[in-house]
């Protein structure tokens, strides 16, 4: 589903990932983790091309790309990529002067072109898979934090894309709040869908995920399963990592 090689991306002279490979099958969940500023929100955003890759090559379902310096990449893959990866994002990002469920039916009209009560259908049955049928007509500051990411995860999956990026759903959520986001995650993941995740959530990471991957300095350092990366890791760097969180 997810094919990277070679990935390489600076700000400036600031070289922020160094050659990046990784390989996600369908219904996989890839969980990212690694300390602040090693490039993991960087990665993520460079699976939906929302950051320009400067080298190495992408594939992603049917779309691929391969990233020379300043080439430019055509508009319209772009938008077909983006099509086919939601995204949820840290500060969860809803449209605040449209209901819970206009937030949800929005792009299904304006990028899908389908009617209005058809995307509205749909839009009925994503809220009622996170739980909340009954504030479909909320606005999003009457919401949790909770509930607005849930909206949120909704909203991501009305394109049905093949593969959902989360960018640290729960960190802007108060502590009894993160619970009710990483459970509808959970249930998502049980369900097959294709996952990328950025978080700090070592429990949940071990929970969910298939592959996990340990980033530093802009290298994956580690990768595996949850076990062998969390609990046998082979770099002292790793080790330093994961008893710090401890
Ligand atoms: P992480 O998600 O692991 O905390 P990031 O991918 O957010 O790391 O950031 C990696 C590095 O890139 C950091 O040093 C950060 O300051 C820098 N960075 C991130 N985004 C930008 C940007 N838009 N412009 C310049 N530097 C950036």
């Amino acid at each position: 589903m997810i094919e990277i090689r070679d990935l390489h991306k600076s700000y400036g002279s600031l070289e922020v990932l160094k050659g990046i490979d990784l390989t996600l099958s369908k219904g996989e969940v890839l969980v990212i983790i690694g300390p602040s500023g090693s490039g993991k929100t960087t990665l993520l955003r460079c699976f939906n091309l929302l950051e320009m890759p400067d080298r190495g090559s992408l594939k992603l379902g049917e779309n691929a790309f391969e990233f020379h310096g300043r080439a430019k990449i055509p508009q319209k893959d772009i938008l077909a990529l983006r099509k086919n990866t939601g995204m949820v994002f840290q500060s969860f990002n809803l449209f605040p002067h449209m209901t819970a469920l206009e937030n949800v039916v929005e792009a299904q009209v304006t990028v899908q072109k389908k009617n209005k009560s058809e995307a509205r259908k749909r839009a009925e049955i994503l809220l009622e898979k996170v739980g909340l049928a009954d504030k479909a007509d909320s606005y999003p500051h009457k919401l949790s934090g909770g509930q607005q990411q849930r909206v949120a995860i909704a909203r991501a999956m009305a394109l049905d894309p093949e593969v959902l990026l989360f960018d640290e759903p729960t960190s802007a959520l108060d502590p009894e709040l993160v619970g009710e986001v990483l459970k509808v995650m959970k249930q998502l993941a049980a369900e097959g869908m294709t996952m990328a995740i950025v978080t700090h959530e070592m429990k949940f990471a071990a929970d969910i995920a298939d592959h996990i991957i340990l980033m530093d300095d802009g290298h994956i350092i580690e990768q595996g399963s949850p076990k062998e990366v969390l609990n046998h890791p082979k770099t002292s760097r790793a080790v330093q990592f994961l008893n710090h969180l401890n």
